[in-house]
């Protein structure tokens, strides 16, 4: 079937990790990938063996022995290229806590084969800068994290103040005081990278629960002056925002209570809205497209829909024990798609 041109703007992926050591002891597969087609085939552990399997097909999926540039090439260099042209685009990664969202943005620093989204981009972004000759460029970057519907700037010392989202007419929606850093090589933008990696774990005894409870937001900002015929000097802003989103398993069933419970209804909350705004961007011909519901669909307005491109990358596990939360998993990026 054909896409119409509003529906490549939204493209959807999945990544299956390998099983961990433990799991490969005790656990059955239950994913099946074929990535010629873009099928990822899920069966239920306690299904009768007549019962179908659940088929689901997306633009990409990839197996557990797919490679970190594997992603980058097919699924985000071209996103990135549009934002040296002067778009605006998102990438997400969404999936229970777990299965390999910050092992897909970030990666492992110490091995470059390894290196996630994030960094590759910074890679990407100077390398084609650096090829340019008559253009200038400035690049900026922030890092911010959404928790329980809060804002925190991760780049400033004071990183408990809560930032407030605004709105005017011409620059949009904005985070009023964040900071934003100007860098000139992929080193630089690396160390901004860790610098706001360890405020996101500053006043939490435990910095697992709370990475996996709230939204963590890279954005780069490429701003690019040349002169044209006429003489004059043109600009052009593209604004790329990487997101490792809190994860995606249902609340309910770690039977949360009181704080817990309402922290957790906000999270799905944000979820749950992004789900909504993506597939009416998807869909195409939805005239309402609901970024007002949440602080995450807000702040991402400019860069979701219109020429915006998105990527949304699924990240699921391939054991029995997931089963539930696969499934899920991929019911939402279907309905992305
Ligand atoms: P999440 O951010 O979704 O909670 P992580 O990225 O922390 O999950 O991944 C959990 C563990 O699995 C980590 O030890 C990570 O290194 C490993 N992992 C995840 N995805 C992959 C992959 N595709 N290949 C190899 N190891 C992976
Ligand atoms: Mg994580």
């Amino acid at each position: 079937m054909s896409k119409t041109k509003h529906c490549e703007a939204v493209k959807v992926v999945v990544r299956c990790r390998p099983f961990s050591r433990r799991e490969g002891v005790e656990c059955e597969n239950i994913l099946e990938i074929d990535d010629k087609r873009g099928q990822i085939t899920v069966r239920n552990p306690k299904a009768p063996p007549d019962e179908p399997m659940k088929v689901f097909t997306f633009d990409s999926v990839y197996g557990w022995d797919s490679k970190q540039s594997d992603i980058y090439d097919d699924a985000v260099r071209p996103l990135v290229e549009s934002v040296l042209q002067g778009f605006n685009g998102t990438i997400f990664a969404y999936g229970q806590t777990g299965t390999g969202k910050t092992y897909t943005m970030q990666g492992l620093s110490n091995d470059p084969e390894r290196s996630g989204v994030i960094p590759n981009s910074f890679k990407h972004i100077f390398t084609q800068i650096s090829r340019t000759q008559n253009q200038k460029y400035l690049v900026r970057s922030s890092y911010l994290e959404i928790y329980q519907e809060e804002i925190r700037d991760l780049l400033c010392k004071d990183n408990n103040k809560k930032l407030e989202l605004k709105e005017n007419p011409e620059f949009g929606v904005y985070v009023k005081d964040l900071s934003s850093v100007v860098t000139k090589n992929a080193t630089e933008i690396e160390h901004v990278m860790s610098i706001g990696n360890q405020s996101r774990s500053v006043g939490f005894t435990n910095m697992n629960e709370h990475s996996s409870r709230s939204h963590a937001i890279f954005v780069i900002t490429v701003e690019c002056s040349e002169v044209g015929p006429d003489g004059e000097d043109h600009i052009r802003v593209g604004k790329l925002n990487m997101v490792d989103l809190a994860g995606s398993e249902r609340q309910s069933k770690t039977g949360a209570k009181g704080k817990r419970l309402k922290e957790a209804a906000k999270i799905n909350l944000s979820l749950s809205a992004l789900g909504n705004v993506i597939s009416a961007l998807a869909d195409g011909k939805s005239t309402h497209v609901p970024y007002r519901d949440s602080k995450l669909t807000r702040l991402l307005q400019d860069s979701l829909g219109g020429n915006a491109k998105t990527v949304m990358i699924a990240t699921v596990g391939p054991s029995h024990k997931n089963f539930d939360e696969s499934l899920s998993t991929l019911r939402y990026a279907n309905r992305a798609k």
